[in-house]
C-alpha cells in the first residue's frame, strides 16, 4: 500500500483526522495542534498579556502537553508569568512517580513548581479515604478535593486565572454525565472559561478543550515529552468509563462526534445562561471559601468522613 502523503509538504503521513480527512506529517501535525490551541485562546479571549497563570500540572500527558504549549505562547509576552502548581492527593506507587516527572518538566522549562497536598491542606490522603471503603471509589472526594487544592495553590502563589489540561473528551463526557446526572445548570457552568460573576473565583482556562484526546497522547509522544502512563490504582469513575467508551465507539463510527456534541454544548450552554440562576455566596463556617451553601462541598465530605 502506498503510504499517505502529508497535506501541507512532500514528507510521508503519520497521521490522517478522522473528521476531516486531512494527513499529516509528524512536524505539521505539532504545528497544526499548537495552532488550533492559540485559535481557541485567541477566540474565548482566554489570556491577557499580563496574566499570571497557575497551570495545573499532575504529570500526565494533557498537562505537560498545556505547560510545554502555554510556555511557548507566553514567551511572547515578557510580562506574563507561569506557575505550575501540583497537587499531591496522596496515592502511594502513583502520584510520587507523577510529581516527579512533574518536576523534572518544570526544571527542563525553568517554571516554578509549587505542590499543595492533601495531607496538608485536609488532613487526609487518597489512600486514606479509600482504604475507609466509603463508596465503589474515592474518584468524587478527590475531584472536590483536587479542584479546591488547585484553587488554593493558584492563591497562594498569587495567580490572576488557573489553566486546566481538559482536552475534547474530558468535556464532551463531562457534559454527558450531567445529562445523566439530570443536571442541566452544571453544562452552564463548564465550557472553555469558567467565570465567576461574582469575582470570588478565580477564572479558570481550558486551552487543550477542541483537541481529541488522542491527539494530545500523539503530540506529546512526537515532541518526546516523559509522562505518567501507568493509571491511578483506585480505577476510575463507572459511569464515566462507560461514557469514554460509548464517545470513542461512536466516534470512530461516526468521525466528528465529539467535535458536534461540543458545539451544541456551547449552543446549550448559550441559551441556558441568559435563565440560569447565579446563587448567592456566603463564606463557608468552616474554611472561609466561598460558597452557596452553609458549608462547602470539601467541608461536608470531611465531616462526613469524620463522623
Ligand atoms: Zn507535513
Ligand atoms: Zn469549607
Amino acid at each position: 500500500m502506498e503510504k499517505a502523503q502529508c497535506r501541507y509538504c512532500p514528507a510521508d503521513a503519520i497521521y490522517t483526522r478522522g473528521h476531516e480527512g486531512a494527513s499529516f506529517c509528524s512536524k505539521c501535525f505539532r504545528k497544526a495542534v499548537e495552532e488550533r490551541v492559540r485559535r481557541t485562546v485567541t477566540e474565548n479571549d482566554m489570556l491577557k498579556f499580563n496574566d499570571h497563570i497557575a497551570v495545573a500540572v499532575s504529570g500526565g500527558k494533557d498537562s505537560l502537553t498545556l505547560l510545554n504549549l502555554l510556555v511557548k505562547m507566553e514567551n511572547r509576552f515578557p510580562r506574563s508569568k507561569i506557575t505550575a502548581v501540583s497537587v499531591d492527593e496522596g496515592i502511594r506507587g502513583y502520584r510520587d512517580e507523577a510529581l516527579d516527572i512533574a518536576r523534572k518538566a518544570c526544571e527542563k522549562l525553568c517554571v516554578e513548581q509549587f505542590v499543595v497536598s492533601y495531607h496538608d491542606l485536609f488532613g487526609i490522603t487518597t489512600d486514606e479515604i479509600a482504604g475507609m471503603h466509603l463508596g465503589q471509589t474515592p474518584c468524587s472526594h478527590c475531584g472536590v478535593f483536587r479542584r479546591k487544592a488547585i484553587n488554593r495553590a493558584a492563591q497562594m502563589v498569587g495567580a490572576t486565572k488557573i489553566a486546566t489540561a481538559h482536552n475534547l473528551d474530558d468535556e464532551v463526557q463531562t457534559v454527558l454525565l450531567n445529562m445523566l446526572h439530570g443536571d442541566p445548570w452544571r453544562i452552564v457552568r463548564s465550557g472553555p472559561v469558567l467565570h465567576d460573576p461574582r469575582g470570588k473565583f478565580l477564572t479558570r482556562i481550558k486551552p487543550l478543550c477542541d483537541i481529541p484526546e488522542k491527539e494530545v497522547v500523539l503530540y506529546a509522544y512526537l515532541n518526546g515529552f516523559d509522562f505518567q502512563s501507568i493509571t491511578c490504582p483506585h480505577g476510575n469513575a463507572a459511569l464515566r468509563n462507560d461514557i469514554r467508551n460509548f464517545l470513542n465507539q461512536l466516534d470512530q463510527k461516526h468521525p466528528g462526534s465529539k467535535f458536534t456534541l461540543q458545539r451544541t454544548a456551547e449552543r446549550l450552554r448559550e441559551l441556558l445562561s441568559q435563565t440560569a440562576p447565579v446563587a448567592e455566596l456566603n463564606e463557608c463556617a468552616k474554611c472561609g471559601d466561598p460558597t452557596p451553601h452553609q458549608l462547602c462541598e470539601a467541608c461536608m465530605m470531611l465531616d462526613a468522613i469524620a463522623a
